[in-house]
């Protein structure tokens, strides 16, 4: 439960002064629905109103607060015209411009013949000095408060500033006082404040360098906030594998046939990634380790290896993908090495129903099915095994932390295999599966060509077309992916159905076309035909993006490669290159090129290294929209910035780390602090991992 010191900042804005349902609804959208919301709306700029001049002095264009004597208010002959309030000091004249004017308010806030300090831009107008509607005015004893630096923060549509910063100050009232959760020594060498004041700070920057991520209160925020996501992921894991206690041990008898009908040797980190694997599974702690490996690095028989030891061992194993596509592309290279073993596979997917699907449980329920793979249809709750041993999760980025935790309570101690064929950046691995094992497939098969690529200007269209058809000619096929345009699936699909009338002008009835809005079964049967040949070329829209395998594809055309990010291009062309022919990849572009879009397509020509390509994606694109990407699967930090603040990260790992060994149920006084701090960043399902939690 999380703790009273937390409840009011965790109440909805609506409770804060002034903010009705509109306005809530507006910040719901600029940061989010409750007042915690608001502590991390963090300001992005400043106006400084420190500038105080004389009238005389005062330079035009500039921000002042200037202390003045109300003379005469000058009512407008016609409504159209603006409202004049004549003032001055012993320097000189100037005019207060107010258009719409409320004269009565205005004879309260400024009565003629007293002094009082107006604040906002200075401007001349025909010789006058002139402030048009001034952004605060105050009475001499105010001055102090006007003469301030004021914070700036990203506005959206219906919340200006002025209304923002009345609910931000209501909202920073409610900042509560929590027991420090950091070590005093490591605060001290580092010289950063307490939590609060270090938050209060970062509202209420003084210079511009307030504002830099690098700035001392932001450091210490982000490292709060770095450690709460550490601690969660190592109680998360430590959680897992308290509650292993089996050894899974294969007897080498089924994956010794499997290794006898492929067609090639295991390479040497497929090698070592298994020993990996299979030593994991048959300690007495729980495995929770991930292969990663780029694509077309050979993960899949690696993982069909590990699954067999389980199998070896009397328990069950499934796969998970994320699509239907590649739950089948799984199944069709499964079904014969499974059938050199000797075992059965099933497949489960969203689309079995009825009959079918009840048939498929009570194997997977009776233990007569040893071997399953599906999509997230096998997470449903009605799902349950005799025996699962092991579970791979193909395509870890396309899942949520949560689906790995359903999965984890399908059954006790389950091993989990997490495969990646995103090359997830070191400082991004930390965050999204803390020190989780690691398992890397780092050189490519024996005999695989290197992929040519180029990039075409689709002017040359025509050229690229007449390439394609030689390389058919060739006894080769060919992916060729249409453009994303905007957000809208129905305008991707329009697009890539005119290219494929196009390209059938030229090949006739060996192109076929799939998209996300065909229907499972129609999908199915073009990606059967192009792999079995009978089709040439494939149009697509990023459906084939993940996983995909016919080898005999050897041309990827890539329409409007501007539009695509590193990672995507990066997974689309690995479809190619998985043959002992050589392959090529067109990216094809419209000018004008942005600098990060010519920085992008000259990356890819210069490199296929996974690693390189997700570092250079990570300095191009930044961490935040990385991240940003819902289907990342990846953490979303609301005060941390991996670019600026990857440094933190190590120390933040290290410090969960020495923390849960000496108090692994957070009991001790910091502990019980530490415990706020999870919930203080919603954390909270971590807290759950605890013993008294
Ligand atoms: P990914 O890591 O992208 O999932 P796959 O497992 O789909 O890669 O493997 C890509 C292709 O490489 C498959 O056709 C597979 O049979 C083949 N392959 C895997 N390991 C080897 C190897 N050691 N030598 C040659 N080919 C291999
Ligand atoms: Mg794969």
């Amino acid at each position: 439960m999380r703790p009273q010191v937390l409840y009011t900042a965790f109440e909805p804005v609506t409770g804060l002064k002034g903010v009705g349902p509109r306005l809530a609804s507006g910040i719901e959208t600029l940061a989010g629905p409750r007042i915690v919301d608001l502590f991390w709306h963090l300001p992005t700029g400043l106006i400084d109103r420190r500038y105080a001049p004389k009238i005389a002095a005062a330079e035009a264009g500039r921000i002042a607060t200037i202390t003045l004597q109300v003379d005469r208010h000058i009512k407008p002959a016609n409504k159209r015209l603006p409202y004049k309030i004549l003032c001055s000091d012993d320097s000189g004249k100037l005019v207060l411009v107010f258009f719409h004017a409320h004269e009565d308010y205005l004879k309260k806030t400024l009565p003629e013949g007293e002094m009082r300090v107006v604040s906002g831009r200075v401007e001349t107008f025909a010789k006058e000095i002139q402030i048009t509607h001034p952004d605060h005015i105050g009475t001499l004893a105010e001055i102090d408060k006007l003469m301030s630096v004021e914070p700036v923060y990203p506005l959206t549509a219906g919340v200006s500033l002025k209304v923002l910063g009345k609910a931000m100050t209501g909202a920073l009232g409610h900042v509560p006082e929590l027991a420090e959760w950091q070590d005093p020594e490591f605060l001290k060498a580092n010289k950063w404040q307490p939590w609060r004041d270090c938050l209060l700070a970062t509202h209420s920057p003084q210079s511009l360098s307030d504002l830099e991520p690098t700035s001392k209160a932001r450091l210490r925020l982000a490292y709060d906030e770095l450690l709460a996501n550490q601690l969660a992921l190592s109680l998360m894991r430590l959680h897992m594998h308290k509650r292993a206690g089996r050894g899974i041990k294969g007897d080498g008898s089924l994956s010794k046939r499997v290794l006898e009908v492929i067609p090639f040797e295991l390479t040497g980190s497929q090698q070592t990634s298994l020993a990996e694997i299979t030593d994991d599974m048959a300690s007495d702690t729980r495995m929770l380790r991930l292969l990663q490996g780029d694509v077309g690095s050979g993960k899949t028989v690696v993982a069909v290896l590990a699954m067999l030891a389980a199998v070896e061992a009397g328990t069950q194993a499934v796969l998970m993908a994320p699509t239907e596509i590649l739950a089948r592309q799984h199944l069709k290279t499964i079904t014969p090495l499974a059938e050199a073993a000797g075992i059965e596979v099933v497949l489960l997917t969203g689309r079995d129903k009825g009959k079918k699907r009840d048939a498929i449980l009570e194997g997977l329920k009776s233990g007569d099915t040893h071997l399953a793979i599906g999509t997230h249809a096998l997470f449903q709750d009605d799902v349950e095994f005799a025996d699962l041993g092991l579970a791979v999760i193909d395509e870890q980025h396309r899942f949520g932390v949560h689906q790995r935790l359903t999965l984890a309570a399908k059954g006790q101690g389950i091993n989990v295999l997490v495969m990646t064929a995103t090359p997830i950046p070191r400082t991004l691995m930390l965050t999204a599966y803390g020190d989780m094992d690691v398992s890397r497939l780092m050189d490519k098969p024996a005999g695989r060509q290197p992929i040519e690529t180029t990039t075409v200007d689709l002017k040359r269209l025509g050229d690229v077309v007449g390439a394609v058809k030689r390389r058919i000619a060739d006894g080769g096929r060919a992916y060729w992916v249409c453009p994303l345009i905007e957000e809208s699936e129905v305008l991707d699909v329009a697009a890539a159905e005119d290219r494929h009338r196009a390209l059938e002008q030229v090949f006739g009835d060996r192109v076929g076309l799939v998209h996300g809005r065909m229907k499972g079964l129609a999908k199915d049967k073009v990606m059967a035909a192009f792999a079995g040949g009978d089709i040439d070329v494939l149009v697509a829209t990023t459906v084939i993006e993940v996983g995909v395998d016919v080898p005999e594809a050897t041309v990827m055309v890539i329409e409007h490669a501007e539009r695509f990010g590193l990672a995507q291009l990066h997974q689309l062309r690995g479809r190619i290159g998985r043959g002992s022919d050589k392959s090529n990849c067109l990216l094809l572009f419209q000018e004008p090129l942005t600098k990060t879009a010519k920085d992008r397509l000259a990356t890819m020509r210069d490199t296929d290294d996974g690693f390189v390509i997700a570092e250079k994606d990570l300095q191009l694109r930044g961490a935040g929209e990385l991240l940003g990407t819902r289907q990342s699967g990846l953490p979303e930090f609301r005060v941390a910035d991996l670019e600026a603040h990857a440094g933190l990260l190590a120390a933040a790992r290290d410090d969960a780390q020495l923390i849960l060994n000496k108090d692994k149920d957070l009991e001790t006084p910091r502990g019980k602090a530490l415990r706020t701090l999870l919930y203080l960043f919603e954390r909270d399902a971590a807290v759950r991992y605890l013993r008294s939690g």
